[in-house]
C-alpha cells in the first residue's frame, strides 16, 4: 500500500512516472539492459542526457544564452561551487532567509577567507525565526558585487519569495532546490540557477545548474576542474560519469509534468493544493502556522498544535494513519507538510481530515 510521503525530501515521485520507471527497468526501450546498467558515453544514454536537457530548457522557458548541467554533489557542493566560478571583485552578498542560506554563506566565507574575499549577509531574518523573507531593494546591494545569493523557497521554515529582489547589473544566484518546477519562474532574471533534484525533479542523486553562459568563464584559479561549471557545460555533463539513473528519472519526470500541461499546470494545482491547507489552517483555533501571510510557501507548510507534546503526539498518530514524515525540523519543531508538484490533492485532504479528527480527540 502507499502511504502519502510529506517528507521535505527525498520525496514522493509522480506513481505514473514509477510505474513507467519500473516498466522499463529490466530491459530499456529494447536494449536489453537497465538505464542503470548503460554506458554514459553509449548513443542510448546520450541520448536520455540530451532528452533531459532540451526538457528543463523547454518547461523552464531556458534563453539560449544560458546552458543546463546535471550533475551530482547536492546543492550543498554548490554552496562552495559558487564562490569559486564567480570570483571577480572578491565580494559577494547574501539574503539570509533560512538555514540553507545561511550554509550557503557559511561555505562561501571559508573558502573566501583563504582568498582575501568578502561574502556578507545584507539581511537576514533570523531575528524572527525565518517566519518571513527580508525584503532586498537596490541600495542594499553593494553594485561591485560578484553576485546576489538568495534561496528562494526556504524548505525548513516555510517561507518563499514573492518577488525577485532588483539587484541592478549584479546577477542574482538562486538556490531553488525546493521550489523548482513547482512555479513559472523567470529564468532570465537570474545569473545562477541551482537545485539538488530530491524534492520536484527526481530521486537524489542529481543536481541541476543553469547558468549564463557571461558566468562560465570568471572562475579562481583555484576551482577544482570537478567543480567549474564550464567543464561539464564544455563536456554536455559527461565530464565524468553522470548520476545516471537519477538523470534519467528526471527526463520521465519531466516528459509527465509535460503531459500534464507544463509548469502553469503544476503551479495551479501547487496553488489550489496550498490553498486548501493554509484556509484550513487560518481558519482553526486549533493549530498554527507560523509564518508571515505574503511570504508562503507552496511547498512546505508548517504548523503547530497548542503544545510540543501534541506535536510529538500528532506526528505518531499520522503515520499510523499513512501520513508519513510530517515531524518538522528539528530547528524548528511542529510540524510540516512538504507537498511537493508529486503529491496529489488526496494527500492533502486526507491530512486535513487527520487534523479534524485530532483536534477532537485532544482539545
Ligand atoms: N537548499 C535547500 C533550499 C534545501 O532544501 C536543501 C535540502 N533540503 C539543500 C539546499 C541541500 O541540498 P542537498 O542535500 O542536495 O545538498
Amino acid at each position: 500500500m502507499r502511504v502519502f510521503n510529506f517528507s521535505a525530501g527525498p520525496s514522493m515521485l509522480p506513481l505514473e512516472v514509477l510505474k513507467r520507471v519500473q516498466a522499463k527497468l529490466l530491459d530499456y526501450e529494447g536494449c536489453g539492459m537497465s538505464v542503470a546498467e548503460l554506458s554514459h558515453r553509449g548513443k542510448v544514454y546520450e541520448e536520455i542526457n540530451a532528452e533531459t536537457e532540451a526538457l528543463m530548457r523547454e518547461l523552464m522557458h531556458v534563453p539560449a544564452n544560458y546552458d543546463i548541467i546535471f550533475i551530482q554533489g547536492g546543492a550543498s557542493l554548490q554552496f562552495a561551487a559558487i564562490p569559486l566560478n564567480i570570483r571577480i571583485n572578491k565580494k559577494a552578498d547574501y539574503v539570509v532567509s533560512g538555514n540553507w542560506a545561511s550554509n550557503a554563506l557559511k561555505e562561501a566565507q571559508n573558502i573566501g577567507k583563504h582568498y582575501g574575499c568578502d561574502y556578507k549577509a545584507i539581511a537576514s531574518s533570523e531575528d524572527k525565526v525565518f517566519s518571513y523573507v527580508p525584503k532586498i531593494t537596490k541600495s542594499m546591494i553593494r553594485p561591485d558585487a560578484d553576485y546576489l545569493h538568495i534561496c528562494q523557497n526556504n524548505t525548513i521554515f516555510g517561507t518563499r519569495y514573492n518577488y525577485i529582489p532588483d539587484a541592478g547589473n549584479v546577477p542574482i544566484v538562486n538556490d531553488m532546490s525546493s521550489c523548482i518546477l513547482s512555479e513559472d519562474y523567470d529564468v532570465s532574471k537570474y545569473g545562477v540557477i541551482y537545485a539538488g533534484a530530491q524534492k520536484n525533479l527526481a530521486p537524489a542523486g542529481v543536481t541541476v545548474v543553469i547558468v549564463r553562459k557571461d558566468l562560465q568563464d570568471k572562475f579562481a584559479p583555484e576551482c577544482p576542474t570537478m567543480l567549474k561549471w564550464k567543464t561539464q557545460v564544455d563536456q554536455k555533463s559527461l565530464y565524468n560519469t553522470p548520476p545516471s539513473l537519477s538523470t534519467y528519472m528526471a527526463m520521465e519526470v519531466m516528459r509527465y509534468v509535460k503531459e500534464l500541461g507544463g509548469i502553469k499546470a503544476m503551479q495551479k494545482h501547487n496553488e489550489e493544493k496550498a490553498a486548501l491547507l493554509y484556509n484550513f489552517l487560518d481558519s482553526s483555533k486549533f493549530y498554527r502556522n507560523p509564518v508571515n501571510k505574503e511570504d508562503r510557501s507552496l511547498m512546505n507548510i508548517t504548523f503547530v498544535s497548542p503544545s510540543s507534546e501534541l506535536d510529538d503526539k500528532f506526528v505518531k498518530e499520522s503515520e499510523k494513519a499513512g501520513l508519513m514524515f510530517l515531524k518538522g525540523h528539528k530547528l524548528v519543531g511542529g510540524m510540516r507538510a512538504s507537498i511537493y508538484n508529486a503529491m496529489p490533492i488526496e494527500g492533502v485532504k486526507a491530512l486535513i481530515e487527520f487534523m479534524k479528527k485530532f483536534e477532537l480527540a485532544n482539545k
